[in-house]
């Protein structure tokens, strides 16, 4: 349930109905907007009928969420959710692209990966350090050397870092680390990992599961919301279907389908949607299309000798044209795009 109260109501009258709801043994999140205060009342909201809310100084209104997942609703929030990493803002006017390769392999790799990306306009660098392999005999990431050198590489090259985080006790390790921390698609449903990174205050990627709903994925962030960490952001990356010519299906759809559904920003990950480089730039520049907030994009200086997920992988220079191509597009939705100056010069000549 929650419950609507003007925005200009003094601090003391919030309180006040805060301090009933505590008194009713309730948790309260408080959604603060422009025009509204929203107080999310989550659980077994039946003894809370009894109260006439409506008498406390500021109360608007009285909704029923209805829908399974409460603080990732739109209802809850009706402005969408910007999240703030280091100096960029995901969900605000800008389309942010992430990028990186599959998996940290060595320094020089990741370093100059790092330097090369940032100068094409990437926002935030991507890498695992410790990779969900198919299988136990795959190159499973290098741990903790990975994410020191996916740090380093982030500082010397000005951006933000992300990286996987698999399981409950690589949290603080992970977390010490990275500005960021995802949860792949196989841990989608982890609830145990989820409630753990919602105690958390630093952002998630909450990966979109291969056999997952929309509704489950929002669920899943809920986990996150519920435990009070609100810096989710979602991400598509394609789920299973009969089809396997491409590696899974990219739902597009999912992108303003959850724009309605939920005030999260989500981004879309063409590479593991498609599993084929081709197929990364066309399906970058439809996510944008369609609203997404921002691109997670596996690049490497040479995929070929990459140690994961290299036919899916663009070379720098099929990176640095689809961030020319994707200018075009994210003028025509409304949305900001700064590039740095090398690629603007390129831009010029061209
Ligand atoms: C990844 O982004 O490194 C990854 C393993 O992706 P997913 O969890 O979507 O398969
Ligand atoms: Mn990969």
């Amino acid at each position: 349930m929650i419950i609507v109260m003007n925005s200009k109501t003094d601090d003391a009258d919030v309180e006040k109905v805060i301090q009933k709801l505590h008194e009713m043994g309730h948790k309260v999140h408080i959604s603060k907007g422009e025009r509204r205060i929203i107080l999310g009342v989550i659980g077994d909201v039946e003894n809370l009928a009894s109260v006439p809310f409506y008498a406390f100084n500021g109360v608007e209104d009285i909704i029923r969420i209805v829908k399974p997942y409460k603080l990732a609703s739109r209802e809850f929030k009706d402005f969408s959710t910007t999240i703030k990493v280091k100096d960029v803002i995901v969900g605000g006017e800008e389309v942010v692209v992430m990028a990186g390769p599959c998996v940290v392999e060595n320094e020089k790799q990741i370093f100059e990966t790092a330097h090369q990306v940032k100068a094409l306009g990437a926002k935030i660098l991507r890498g695992g350090a410790f990779k969900p392999r198919t299988s136990p005999y795959s190159f499973q990431g290098l741990g903790e050397e990975g994410l020191k050198l996916l740090a380093q590489a982030g500082k010397e090259a000005g951006l933000a870092v992300v990286t996987e985080v698999m399981s409950v006790n690589q949290i603080d390790l992970v977390a010490k680390y990275t500005d960021i921390l995802q949860v792949g698609a196989r841990n989608m449903q982890n609830f145990v990992l989820l409630k753990e990174l919602g105690k958390l205050k630093k952002p998630i990627l909450l990966k979109r599961g291969m056999s997952a709903t929309i509704e489950e994925l929002l669920l899943s962030a809920e986990y996150i919301l519920s435990q009070g960490n609100y810096e989710v952001i979602l991400c598509e990356r394609g789920i299973r279907t009969f089809e396997n010519y491409t590696r899974n299906t990219l739902d597009l759809s999912a992108v303003p389908a959850l724009k309605g559904l939920s005030h999260l920003p989500i981004i879309i990950d063409p590479s593991h949607a498609t599993g084929r480089w081709r197929l990364v730039s066309p399906m970058a520049k439809a996510a944008i299309a369609a609203g997404a907030d921002g691109l997670l994009i596996e690049v490497h200086l040479e995929p070929k000798s990459s140690l994961s997920d290299g036919a899916q992988t663009l070379r720098l220079d099929t990176f640095s044209r689809l961030m020319k191509e994707l200018r075009p597009i994210i003028q025509a939705v409304g949305r900001e795009f700064s590039t740095p100056v090398e690629c603007e010069l390129e831009r010029m000549k061209n």
